[in-house]
């Protein structure tokens, strides 16, 4: 079993954060960055990130961030973590091909975006359907839109949007929003540009190279609504299943945390795997620098 000071687990840019200060701490983290992509590597412009007043392409981001880790030393291996258990010395790590022991683990494995598992969905994913109204909404300046849910995030989505598109459709499956009360009064509050449609399902995404209608059920039978992008806001899903209930999760599966500390004591979480209110590229590289200056701290003491 290889054994590490620090074990960063996730390839989004919270992991990198984490390598960054962690291997320029000179502690050689080791990252298993999946062999999935993280979500900035799938979106296109990022204009919030500061320190780019152009703004950044995600993958660029993304791969300008990691360069950034291995010029410090960090190594990296894209194998999916399956399993992690507390042994003696720390914790153990498994991938398909390999066992790690990690003095401190940084769990950054991310959230994924819930999908509809419709035809067309991933196919126009990028080319107007998106997951993310605060990373893409001023794309949609003048265009028509369709948002799928019916919770927080919906509401919050369709009023990001609403200051680009020029006609918004919320499309839910019932009857009435689980959204809280002052989030749904105004999105009812501004109706001049939003259709609701209640029990209402989402059959397609329809399009030729981008997203060009949605097609819907309700109670009158099928129809197609003509828009330019699909905007999902149907929950997100922590990725945390490798860890097979080692770490405690709050009660919405997050890693539950104290600032960045886990239950565990070594393990920090960081990013969206443990963030179900902000999930800014910011705010996760934020976390990433938090917990690896809470391992370095935790490995000096160790000493
Ligand atoms: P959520 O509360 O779980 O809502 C997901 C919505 O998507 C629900 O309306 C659900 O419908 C719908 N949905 C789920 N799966 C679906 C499917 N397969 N097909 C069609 N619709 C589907 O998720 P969220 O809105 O992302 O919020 C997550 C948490 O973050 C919540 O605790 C929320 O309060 C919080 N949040 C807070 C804020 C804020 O305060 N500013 C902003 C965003 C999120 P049903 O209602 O029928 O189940």
């Amino acid at each position: 079993m290889k054994t590490r000071n620090v074990i960063i687990i996730g390839g989004g840019i919270s992991a990198h954060t984490a390598a960054v200060y962690t291997a320029r701490a000179d502690l050689s983290p080791l990252v298993l960055s999946g062999r999935g992509l993280d979500q900035l590597s799938q979106t296109s412009d990022v204009e919030n990130y500061p320190g780019f007043p152009e703004g950044i392409l995600g993958p660029d981001l993304i791969s300008n961030a990691k360069k950034q880790a291995q010029k410090f030393g960090a190594e990296y291996i894209g194998d999916d973590v399956t399993g992690f258990k507390k042994v003696s010395g720390g914790y153990k790590l498994t991938t398909a091909k390999e066992t790690y022991l990690g003095k401190t683990v940084i769990i950054s494995s991310g959230a994924s975006a819930r999908k509809l598992g419709i035809p067309g969905e991933d196919t126009f994913f990028g080319r107007g359907v998106s997951t993310c109204a605060t990373c893409d909404a001023p794309f949609f300046k003048d265009k028509k839109v369709v948002i799928v849910g019916g919770g927080d995030s919906a509401m919050e989505e369709t009023m990001a949007l609403y200051k680009f598109a020029s006609e918004i459709h919320l499309v839910h499956r019932r009857d009435s929003f689980r959204a809280s009360k002052i989030m749904q009064k105004r999105v009812l509050e501004s109706k001049d540009k939003i259709t609701i449609h209640y029990e209402t399902e989402t059959l397609e995404v329809l399009g030729d190279k981008f997203v060009s209608g949605v097609k819907i059920k309700d109670a009158a039978g099928e129809s197609t609504l003509d828009c330019d992008g699909m905007f999902l806001a149907i929950g997100h899903i922590p990725n945390t299943a490798f860890l097979k209930g080692a770490v405690k999760l709050d009660n919405q599966g997050y890693i539950a945390v104290d600032g960045v500390k886990t239950s565990l004591p070594g393990v920090y979480a960081a990013g969206d795997v443990m963030d179900p209110h902000y999930r800014q590229a910011i705010t996760s590289a934020g976390t990433g620098c938090m917990s690896a200056l809470e391992a370095e701290k935790y490995l000096e003491l160790l000493e």
